[in-house]
Order: C-alpha cells, then sequence, then structure tokens
C-alpha cells in the first residue's frame, strides 16, 4: 500500500491523449477500473488527431472480409526483412515484433466491438512490398468519417482539427493532384464537395482521417465514463521503492497529485518540438520541418529517463521529405501543415530527381519518407546533401501541382528571390546558380535519362516497387515513376529531412512496460506512442507504422495493469 498523500485516486492514469491512452480507457472502463486521461493542450487528440490517421495492423479483419490473403507467418517474415536487428534497433527485438503481430489484430477487433468504426484504405502497398512477406493491396485501417457534433457540446470545440481540410478519405484524396488530367480526379473532387456540402446543409461537421479516428475514440471513452481533463499537464512521476505510484499535475494553477493503483501509462509523444533534444540526438535535423503538434516537446520522455529508463533509437524519426518554401516553416510552434511543402507523392513524380550538393544522385526517390530522410540524412555525414536539390525539368512543372500551386502556373517570385528556388534553361546554368558542379549534374541527369528513357533505374531500382509506382503518376500514359529531365526551363528546389514525429523513446517489453537499463520494468509504469521507441526499428514498415503500435501498446497495456499479464479482455 502507497504512503503518499495523494489528492485524487484513480486505477489508472494516462498521460497525453493520443490514441494509445484512448484505448487502454476502454479497455479498463470495460473491467470496471477508474481512469483518467491528463492532456497537457487544451485540445484532445494529439498529433494524432491531425494525422492521416491510419493504422498498420497485418491481418486484421477487414484483410480477411475483403478476401485479400495474410498470415501472421506472412507479417512475421517482413518485419524480420524491414526492422532491423536488434544491437541496432533493440526496440524491434523479435518477442516484441511477435506481441505486435498477435496484439494489433485483436485490438482492430476490440475497438470495433466498441462500436467504432473502421475500415480498410483498399490499396495502400507496404513500403517494402518487394520483400518477403509484403503486401501489395496493404495492411492499412482507418477510420470512418465522424460527426464531431456527435460529440458532447463541450467536447466539440475540444477535438484537435485535422490536416485535412476536407470531408474526404485518404483513398479519394489520393486522385486530387490529377484533377486537370482524369476523370477520376474531378469525378472524386465531385463526390468530396457534394459530401461537404449534403453536411453543411444537415448540420453535420464531418471530420476526416485521424481527427475522424480520435474523434470516435474520445466519444467511446467518453461514453465508457473515463475522465479526460484538457490543460492539465503532468511533470513528474510520483515514486515510492522504485515503483510509480502516480502522477503530479496541475489543478487551478496549482501542484495536484494523483495517485494510480494500476499503473500509469506514458503516451505523450516524442521531443520533435524541442530544438534541444534534437541537438543532443539528432543534430542535422530542426524543429522547423516537423508536422508535429505544439504539445511534443519531449518533457515525460525526459522524467522518464530522470527515473531510470532507458532509451533505444533517440536519432530516428518518422521522416518526411520537405520541398518548403520560405515562410512556410514551423516557426509558430504549430508544426508544418500539409499543402505548404512539395512531399514524396510530389517528389517520387516522373521528370525530378534529388541530388546532393555536388550533383550525385544518391537514393531512389520513390523511397518511403522515412527511408528517404534517413538516406539524406546518413549522405550528409559525408557530402553537404541537407539540403538537397530536387531537379525538375519544365514537364513536371506543367504536369504536376508544385507546394500548393496548380501544374503550369507561375512560381510565387518571393521562392525564386530567395534562393530556395532556383530556374535556368539549360542544366549547365542551373548547376552554376545553384553552386552545384556543372559537370557532375550534367552526367547525373544523363545517366538517370537513359534509365528513364529504358524503363529501368539501374542505380536505385525507382518504380520496381508497386510502392514506388502508387507514389508515381496515377494516370501517366508511360512509367508512372521514371521520366527524363530533358526540357528547359530546369528547376532546382531545395529539400530538408523533415518528420512527422520522433521514432525513438523508452525501451518497453511486450507488455509495454518501461524497462530500466538492465531490462527490468519499472513497477507501474507503461508507454505507448512516439513516447516509446518504435518496435519497427528504425523502419517505418507501411502506412500507419506509427498510429497502430501507439493503438496496440495502449491496449496491451491496459490489459497488463489490469490482469496482472492476462491478456483476455
Ligand atoms: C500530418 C501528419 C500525418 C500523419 N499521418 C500518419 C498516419 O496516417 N499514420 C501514422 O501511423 N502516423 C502518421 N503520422 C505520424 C503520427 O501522427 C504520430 O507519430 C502519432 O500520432 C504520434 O502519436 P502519439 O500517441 O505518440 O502522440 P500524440 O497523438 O501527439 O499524443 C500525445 C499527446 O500528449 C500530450 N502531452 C505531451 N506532453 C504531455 C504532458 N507532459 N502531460 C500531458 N500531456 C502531454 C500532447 O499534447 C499530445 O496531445 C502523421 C503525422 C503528421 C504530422
Amino acid at each position: 500500500m502507497s504512503t503518499q498523500q495523494f489528492d485524487e485516486m484513480f486505477d489508472f492514469v494516462a498521460v497525453g491523449s493520443g490514441g494509445g491512452s484512448m484505448c487502454a480507457a476502454l479497455v479498463l472502463r470495460k473491467l470496471g477500473k477508474s481512469v483518467l486521461i491528463l492532456e497537457k493542450t487544451g485540445l484532445v487528440g494529439g498529433t494524432t488527431a491531425r494525422s492521416g490517421g491510419v493504422m498498420w495492423v497485418p491481418n486484421n479483419r477487414f484483410m480477411e472480409a475483403d478476401g485479400i490473403e495474410d498470415s501472421y507467418e506472412k507479417a512475421a517474415q517482413y518485419l524480420d526483412a524491414t526492422s532491423g536487428q536488434p544491437d541496432d534497433a533493440p526496440a524491434a527485438s523479435p518477442e516484441r515484433r511477435a506481441a505486435y503481430l498477435q496484439q494489433s489484430p485483436k485490438m482492430v477487433d476490440f475497438l470495433v466491438e466498441q462500436g467504432i468504426r473502421l475500415r480498410r484504405i483498399p490499396y495502400y502497398p507496404d513500403y517494402y512490398d518487394h520483400l518477403p512477406g509484403g503486401s501489395v493491396p496493404g495492411r492499412t485501417v482507418t477510420a470512418e468519417l465522424f460527426n464531431v457534433k456527435e460529440l458532447p457540446a463541450e467536447w466539440q470545440a475540444k477535438l484537435r482539427p485535422s490536416a485535412i481540410p476536407f470531408p474526404a478519405h485518404l483513398d479519394e484524396l489520393y486522385w486530387l493532384p490529377t484533377l486537370t488530367r482524369s476523370m477520376k480526379g474531378k469525378l472524386n473532387l465531385a463526390k468530396i464537395m457534394l459530401r461537404g456540402l449534403a453536411a453543411k446543409l444537415t448540420g453535420k461537421e464531418l471530420a476526416p482521417a485521424g481527427r475522424a479516428l480520435q474523434g470516435r475514440m474520445l466519444q467511446a471513452v467518453l461514453k465508457a465514463g473515463a475522465d479526460i481533463r484538457v490543460n492539465a499537464g503532468v511533470s513528474a512521476l510520483i515514486m515510492e521503492d522504485g515503483a510509480v505510484k502516480g502522477v503530479v499535475t496541475t489543478k487551478d494553477g496549482a501542484p495536484w497529485r494523483v495517485g494510480a493503483r494500476l499503473g500509469v501509462l506514458i503516451n505523450a509523444g516524442g521531443f520533435a518540438q524541442n530544438q534541444a533534444m534534437r541537438a543532443k540526438f539528432m543534430p542535422e535535423t530542426s524543429s522547423e520541418w516537423t508536422g508535429v503538434i505544439e504539445g511534443d516537446t519531449g518533457e515525460m520522455l525526459q522524467e522518464m529517463m530522470n527515473q531510470g529508463a532507458a532509451v533505444a533509437q533517440m536519432d530516428e524519426t518518422i521522416g518526411c521529405q520537405m520541398a518548403l518554401p520560405p515562410g512556410r516553416e514551423n516557426k509558430s510552434g504549430n508544426g508544418v501543415t500539409f499543402g505548404a511543402f512539395a512531399g514524396q507523392m510530389d517528389i517520387a513524380k516522373p521528370h525530378g530527381i534529388i541530388v546532393d550538393q555536388t550533383g550525385v544522385r544518391y537514393m531512389s526517390e520513390g523511397s518511403s519518407y522515412s527511408e528517404f530522410c534517413m538516406t539524406m540524412r546518413k549522405r550528409h555525414k559525408t557530402v553537404p546533401a541537407i539540403p538537397s536539390y530536387w531537379i525538375m525539368d519544365d514537364q513536371y512543372m506543367k504536369t504536376y501541382m508544385f507546394c500548393g500551386t496548380m501544374p503550369g502556373k507561375a512560381k510565387p517570385q518571393a521562392w525564386y528571390e530567395s534562393g530556395w528556388l532556383t530556374k535556368a534553361d539549360t542544366l549547365e546554368e542551373l548547376a552554376g546558380k545553384t553552386g552545384i558542379n556543372p559537370a557532375t549534374l550534367k552526367a547525373t541527369v544523363e545517366r538517370f535519362n537513359e534509365d528513364a528513357r529504358a524503363g529501368h533505374d539501374t542505380q536505385f531500382g525507382r518504380g520496381e516497387r508497386a510502392f514506388d509506382k502508387w507514389l508515381g503518376d496515377a494516370v501517366a500514359k508511360g512509367n508512372p515513376s521514371l521520366g527524363a529531365i530533358e526540357k528547359g526551363p530546369f528547376y532546382a528546389a531545395k529539400v530538408v529531412p523533415g518528420d512527422v514525429s520522433t521514432f525513438g523513446g523508452v525501451m518497453t517489453d511486450v507488455n509495454a512496460r518501461v524497462l530500466r537499463e538492465d531490462g527490468s520494468p519499472i513497477p507501474g509504469l507503461y508507454a505507448t506512442g512516439t513516447s516509446a521507441a518504435s518496435v519497427f526499428g528504425r523502419c517505418a514498415v507501411g502506412a500507419g507504422a506509427s498510429i497502430g503500435p501507439a493503438f496496440t501498446w495502449g491496449y496491451v497495456a491496459a490489459q497488463h495493469a489490469a490482469n496482472a499479464g492476462n491478456l483476455a479482455v
């Protein structure tokens, strides 16, 4: 029995309102336990609510219903091939990967049983679909759109906004950039607009993506009777004899000590908004290049470290390549918004390549956002590559959207004047203006063009995976991934390794318990989401590689806390 004095007692306390806390709350309320979720900001849902809201869950019920082949064994083979080695990525141990594969489909079943309406994204290839066990249709689950007006009135304005301004599914949005070139693009736009209009006429507020997911979770958690508080940051863990017994938050501006009989779950995000922590763990990156919310400042990670937690993979991010025009950086602390920059869907289109500052191409532009940024950061250790240059020709600019501007439309003069975007009639002139070696750039482009014409990237295999093709031009008459850079004027835009989260954190075990350096668990302490080092190590294996585990480990932690390890809710 704790000898601590508390202002308030609960069975379980979750720090942060990410999806793992919501899952844990649902599990524990079902078991009749009292739960408190403490959220630092004034809004519920975290970066998860802002996000695309997709979860990577192999062998899930929706795949089975759609007749898509998958199995535990197939997914295990895939993780063996992608998720790194234990010495380099200790959180991706075989035991934890196995636990993830066993528990994540159960987590989805559990949510569906609690009334959370989920669905499959019909086609979203794994990022390494060519490797053993990879899935071409994909293993990605998302929420149905959610009418925010279904929430109790006082919670509607507290649900964090989405990065997506339309009531649309990701698979519908995929077609919008082809609007000027395809019927499917036009039809999808019409469908989304009509849906938005119908919602307005009927008094609905339809949330998409992560906001739909977290809106549905919030609704279920409130119905289940959990207590959620906003503007209630946690500053410290309360320890007794090496075990976590509660947390210190604030109430009416004063410290407030909350006891937790069964445990505390940290789901407080990572440290993407903390430049000092970046300087320590990933100095070549910047908090000006992150898309995460303002609350992602890493203090709970530091507090867990203070209490002896081991950390891993702290130099890793869920990268997000950003061709980020000046003035659109994360200077307000609210994260870079989508549409502000050209990202993976743009940079992987034909008629463009990435080169380092010497003019050498060094990666497949069709690789996943995480791999792209990891490769750029690695390159920068030996050759200046941050920023790298995205070299495009006139065919690119006339065919594709560029940082929110329509194909063929003039780009803002300020982009040129700042030196962020450069335009020239010849490649030699482009090289001269950017400081790239002209002979090297010319040779790089000539080599790429030969490959593009032959339809085979002999250097990096771009376009050989279903994933690369999906990233490419959905309505291209020729190769969806490769196109020669041959028609002037030519362009060079600076690209940096941005991110949509950090990917390292505290070490946790198969029950989501936080571990010390010696591998022993800190009693009473659990972690999930980007507060914990990823079960996928240094690899984003598919769409939803952050939110899938965040939900799953919350689900697991709650069962462990309530049932002392018996995972049968
Ligand atoms: C635009 C965008 C799209 C993305 N799309 C996807 C996607 O579709 N799928 C995917 O897997 N990943 C996606 N990502 C990445 C993903 O959204 C994040 O990695 C993930 O949501 C992080 O979840 P989390 O549970 O760790 O943290 P969060 O969802 O951010 O929740 C943590 C919460 O804890 C709060 N908090 C922090 N400190 C404290 C404290 N001391 N006390 C109390 N509360 C605290 C924060 O304010 C925050 O609300 C995307 C990211 C972005 C930016």
